[in-house]
């Protein structure tokens, strides 16, 4: 009760899969007691886009445009765009960053990987040594919850789902000094039959019941590629 947590969900349809798994998250953790905040990127036109747009203002070297310099200069200046601004303060604000998406490539949807471009600039996430445990973002939890096209057993042929899960939790959040909880996959809900998909939901509800009593993974190479 009165944790605060950040659900960056990037889906278009309220009515899917991870539709779904978003507002079981909002119900059962706010009936927690936790304070839910949602960005929903797609019906907030995310700018996925890392642009000039971005800093407010003159540049620092308009001779030569450079997206990290100009970014980290404009966060210590506070000249950062309203949204980027906007999405700090709720990372700031939260103990726990939920990624609520669907698989696309074996990675985030492009959007959200914006959101990752453009929020986590260099000052507020991470600075010049400060990374990995002792990034900028300590303190909080993340966790990635995601629904893929192909099966489980697809996934174990072609390879442990781990190894997508470096970049995602290891060199974003990890990075920036986030601790990292166990993922929630859903895999290929739209070839399941519904009896299967209400059990993975009431999966999920069960899991957030006990989510903060949680310990983080071990977020070394060897837990993705041992
Ligand atoms: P939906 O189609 O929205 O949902 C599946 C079914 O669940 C629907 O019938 C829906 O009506 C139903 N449903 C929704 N809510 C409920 C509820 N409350 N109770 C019961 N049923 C419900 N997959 C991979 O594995 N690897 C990839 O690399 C990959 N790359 C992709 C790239 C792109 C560009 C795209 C478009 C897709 C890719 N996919 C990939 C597939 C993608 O990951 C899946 O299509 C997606 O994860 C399915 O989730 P969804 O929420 O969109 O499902
Ligand atoms: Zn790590």
């Amino acid at each position: 009760p009165g944790k605060k947590v950040l659900i960056v969900y990037a889906h278009q349809e309220p009515k899917s899969f991870n539709g779904s798994l978003l507002k079981i998250a909002v119900e059962e953790l706010t009936k927690q007691g936790c304070s839910v905040t949602v960005s929903d990127l797609y019906a907030m036109q995310f700018e996925p886009r890392a642009t000039r747009n971005d800093i407010v203002g003159p540049l620092h070297n308009s001779e030569a445009f450079n997206y990290g310099v100009e970014t980290w200069e404009a966060y210590k200046r506070g000249h950062l765009s309203k949204d980027l601004v906007e999405e700090q303060k709720k990372v700031q604000e939260a103990d726990l960053l939920i990624f609520q998406f669907p698989l696309f490539w074996f990675n985030m949807p492009a959007i959200l990987k914006g959101w990752v471009d453009r929020v986590l600039v260099q000052g507020f996430a991470y600075d010049l040594s400060k990374i990995y445990d002792g990034g900028l973002l300590q303190d909080k939890l993340s966790l990635f919850s995601f629904t893929t096209g192909g099966s489980k057993e697809k996934y174990a042929i072609r390879g442990d789902i781990r190894y997508l899960l470096w970049p995602m939790q290891h060199g974003i959040m990890h990075f920036c000094g986030v601790r990292v909880l166990e993922p929630h996959i859903c895999y290929a809900p739209e070839n399941v039959s519904e009896e299967k998909r209400k059990e993975m939901l009431a999966a999920w509800t069960q899991r957030l019941k006990t989510l903060w009593k949680e310990e983080p993974i071990d977020c070394s190479p060897e837990w993705y590629f041992k």
